[in-house]
């Protein structure tokens, strides 16, 4: 069997397994767990090397900074595309109208850093500490100044360029075999979020669930898979296959710098982007574009809205717009931070924060999605970029049709 449906096939027994079994499937939840952080020992060398050898990939600066360019403009076009989406959905559903505030309890929310912190911060002082500390924007613009510098000194520096080089195909290589523990891992985490998460505490925010998931597919379908098709000239199906190991990594882990490793796998050898591009657009991805992410701020920020009966202003949905887009970037690819990062969409339009309190509860349920639609987002611009490029080869992109009896695109 292929790993992949090995993987789904993981996901699937473990949701059964949690409804059926769960207090077998509370005990599991160490297995997971191992899977979970052998994952995460991947992330710093990965994101630091795989960065280095994206920009001294690149020797010509012109060409480093339009892709630079390319990258980041389509990162936020989908971004506020997908909030748009969000904001749409949450005034045509109204999730929140009927909800009862008498369940709502405070929930501890961390304090959000004032955006010109975040500014500062993303200068690492200490670019050892940021890496033990695991800090991801950071550890990027030092890789991304490193990788500058190295090109900069030219053929010196050659050969640790050519250590930086051979550090990050090891863990390419270490990603693959962590990867055959997925299935299992996958296993063991659905299987304890089914039984935590049973359909008691999700029926009463069932609409904003089915907004969320509504949102995420509109997005994957239309805004995503569309731009693969119309935009990249590419057969969108093929585009899913090729990806389908790291959604749903995305989708049992919610976290797309947990995934990162898994992406730039599916990137390469399902997708055929190069790669110099990958390990560049990836990581950059996996940490600043998340689309699910601002999707989901904007559904989230109407129905606390109407839960509490607030009336907003184009104003205010202007504002959560431009918030929703800031506050993705600033969300970590891990677990929860959009829920934290939801704070500061609320505040900006004078939303009482406890309403969080009313979704934490079914955060996790609604963090799988978002994930995985943050971690289609980055595939989809990485794809793009890379046709634009002429640094996509059609001929792998296209296999995945062979793989599934379609004709090619
Ligand atoms: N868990 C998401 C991610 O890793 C971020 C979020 O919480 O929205 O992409």
């Amino acid at each position: 069997m292929k790993l992949w449906a090995k993987i789904l096939l993981g996901l699937l027994l473990g949701v059964i397994c949690g409804i059926f079994f769960p207090t077998f499937s509370a005990n599991i939840k160490p297995l997971g767990d191992v899977f979970i952080r052998a994952i995460k020992m991947l992330i710093v060398p990965l994101i630091f090397s795989s960065l280095v050898v994206g920009v001294t990939g690149m020797k010509d600066p012109k060409k480093l900074g339009r892709i630079g360019m390319k990258t980041f403009s389509l990162y936020l076009i989908t971004t506020a595309v997908a909030i748009t989406i969000g904001l749409t959905i949450g005034t045509v559903l109204k999730p929140g109208a009927g909800v009862d505030l008498g369940e709502a309890t405070i929930t501890q929310t961390k304090e959000v850093q004032p955006f010109s912190e975040t500014l500062v911060n993303l200068v690492p002082s200490n670019p050892i500490q940021s890496m033990a500390k695991g800090e991801v924007l950071p550890i990027i613009v030092f890789a991304i100044l490193f990788g500058l510098s190295l090109n900069l000194v030219g053929k010196k520096a050659d050969p640790l360029v050519n250590v930086i080089d051979a550090i990050a195909e090891a863990m390419y290589k270490l990603t693959a075999i962590v990867m055959e523990l997925a299935p299992y891992g996958v296993f063991a985490l659905m299987a304890f979020i089914s039984q935590k998460y049973g359909l008691s505490v999700l029926l009463p925010l069932l609409k904003v669930l089915f907004g969320v998931y509504l949102g995420c597919i509109i997005h994957a379908i239309f805004t995503l898979s569309g731009t693969v098709a119309f935009v990249g000239r590419l057969n969108p199906i093929n585009f899913f296959k090729g990806i389908v190991d790291a959604l749903a990594i995305a989708y049992s882990t919610a976290s797309s710098s947990g995934t990162l490793p898994v992406t730039i796998r599916c990137a390469r050898k399902n997708l055929g982007v190069s790669d110099n591009l990958s390990s560049f657009v990836l990581p950059l991805g996996a940490t600043i574009n998340m689309d699910g992410t601002a999707m989901y701020q904007g559904v989230a920020a109407l129905f606390i809205a109407q839960a509490y009966g607030i009336d907003l202003s184009v104003g205010n949905y202007i504002t959560i717009i431009l918030t929703s887009t800031l506050a993705s970037i600033g969300s970590a690819g891990v677990p929860g931070a959009g829920l934290i990062m939801l704070t500061l969409v609320l505040n900006s339009v004078g939303l009482p924060v406890e309403g969080i309190a009313l979704i934490a509860g079914i955060d996790r349920v609604l963090d799988m999605a978002r994930t995985t639609v943050n971690v289609v987002g980055d595939c989809m611009v990485t794809v793009i970029v890379s046709k634009s490029e002429n640094e996509l080869d059609e001929s792998i992109y296209n296999a995945q049709t062979q793989k599934i009896g379609l004709e090619p695109a």
